[in-house]
């Protein structure tokens, strides 16, 4: 099988086999990973191990912490400004997208929301190059990878005199960043770094303390961090698979190793994409995403043909997202370039049949 499923996604076979074993026997416990307490030195050193591995993949200075928070990226937007953004503040947000545009409906219940940059006039197929971020602002946001959109951001806004938060859900860990240019990164790991149900943040302590509202406790990062994500039950099994995930990047050479292969992968799409005009890609050339491309068909009545004859060919998750149609190829960190070399093989015999 060919696997271009958007999310959850895939991962690595061997990481697959090894979380089948700890299922039944984990290190030679003789007990599953399911059936033994959190707090046992079994899983605190996997927890260990995990934050370890974050820390050393992004090279993290020592002011940001690394958390695994339950609630999916989801929850992070309302996590961030509950903890960030108080009362009569405002907060700079980017606008490229059904992600954030999510992130921007749960902030306005706590401060005002000032749309640094927005990308809805060309029906988010860019990213805003001049951003109009409001001074004193308490953060700015933007979402790193619009999975639905298949936009990318290539340069961050470094310069802004604010923190920068942003969603990296879909390609975080997939190319090299200064990730301690960011104040607070959030990602769900379903897209590129494991399974559903964790959410890595990464986080710069000294951004946190400074609102004046009452946290609830099970929200307010401090104490997350204070109890190394221990806070309550972990989700156990999905960190475990985060670890095995984080080893193998690291075992394939790291960050900067995976950003060569992703981007032969998005070069080899999307030269085979611009060169048949059967196909046509949405966004622009230099906004592209290198995780998720996102195309059409000149006559939408082929489409139908096309997916299904893919899929009898073993290539699977092409299918746009119910938003938008047409399709969607997603190239996360797990995806081998010979499933891109299968699907750029089948668009051009397909082109040629219908030519
Ligand atoms: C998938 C996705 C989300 C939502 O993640 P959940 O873990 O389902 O809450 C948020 N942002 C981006 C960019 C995503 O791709």
């Amino acid at each position: 099988m060919h696997n271009f499923n958007a999310g959850p996604s895939i991962l690595p076979k061997e990481v697959l086999e090894e979380a089948s074993r700890a299922l039944l026997d984990f290190n030679g416990t003789g007990l599953s990973l399911l059936e033994i307490g959190h707090r046992t030195p079994v899983f605190t050193a996997v927890m260990e191990e995990a934050r370890a591995l974050v820390r050393e993949l992004m090279q993290l200075d020592e002011d940001h912490e690394v958390l695994f928070l339950h609630g999916g990226a989801t929850l992070q937007f309302v996590q961030v400004p509950m903890n960030l953004l108080d009362e009569g503040q405002v907060a700079n947000y980017t606008e490229t997208g059904t992600w954030s545009e999510k992130a921007i409906k749960e902030a306005r219940l706590f401060g005002k929301v000032h749309i640094a940059g927005s990308s809805a006039s060309t029906g988010h197929t860019t990213i805003p190059k001049n951003l109009h971020v409001e001074a004193g602002g308490a953060y700015l946001h933007l979402t790193s990878n619009e999975t639905i959109a298949g936009t990318q951001w290539h340069q961050f806004p470094y310069d802004i005199q604010q923190p920068l938060v942003a969603d990296m859900s879909s390609d975080v860990l997939s190319r090299v960043l200064d990730f301690n240019r960011f104040d607070l990164i959030y990602a769900g790991a379903q897209k590129n770094i494991g399974p559903a149900g964790a959410c890595l943040v990464v986080v710069n302590k000294n951004c946190l303390g400074k609102i004046k509202r009452p946290i609830p406790a099970f929200m307010d990062y401090r104490l997350h961090i204070k109890e190394g994500s221990m806070l309550n039950t972990p989700p156990v099994f999905a960190v475990y698979v985060i670890l095995l995930t984080l080893r193998w990047l690291k075992k394939m050479g790291g960050v900067a190793a995976i950003e060569k292969q992703n981007q032969e992968k998005a070069t080899l799409f999307y030269t085979t994409l611009d060169s048949l005009p059967l196909f046509q890609g949405p966004v622009a050339k230099e906004d592209r995403s290198s995780m998720n491309a996102v195309f059409i068909m000149q006559d939408p009545k082929l489409e139908k043909e096309f997916l299904q004859t893919a899929e009898k060919e073993g290539m699977v998750g092409i299918k746009g997202h119910r938003s938008v149609g047409g399709f969607r190829v997603s190239l996360y960190n797990a995806l081998p370039l010979s499933s891109v070399q299968a699907i750029t093989s089948f668009m051009r015999s397909f082109a040629n049949k219908k030519g």
